[in-house]
């Protein structure tokens, strides 16, 4: 009796998965080899509400595609193309 409810004291929690999915990279999906900061209208999916870049692991970018979006998005801040902070 004593064993038994030990085991079910310390029975480990079943790991939920499909909390963090693993989501394709876009960029990778269309083929773009060089992020150009001139469609920056298509970068406000990669920028949160106060103009902040969103991680990797949310978009769910590769690392490389992650770089050249920062890249692209810092230019287009200082060719005030997107916002540094958003009101
Ligand atoms: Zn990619």
């Amino acid at each position: 009796m004593f064993k038994f409810e030990r085991k079910k004291r310390f029975k480990k929690e079943p790991l939920k998965k499909g909390i963090f999915k693993k989501r394709p990279c876009r960029f990778c999906g269309d083929k773009v080899k060089n992020i150009d900061y001139l469609d920056y209208q298509k970068f406000q999916k990669f920028l949160t509400e106060r103009g902040k870049i969103v991680p990797s692991r949310l978009s769910g970018n590769c690392a490389s595609h992650q770089r050249q979006l920062a890249q692209a998005i810092k230019k287009a801040r200082v060719l005030s193309l997107l916002p540094f902070v958003a009101e």
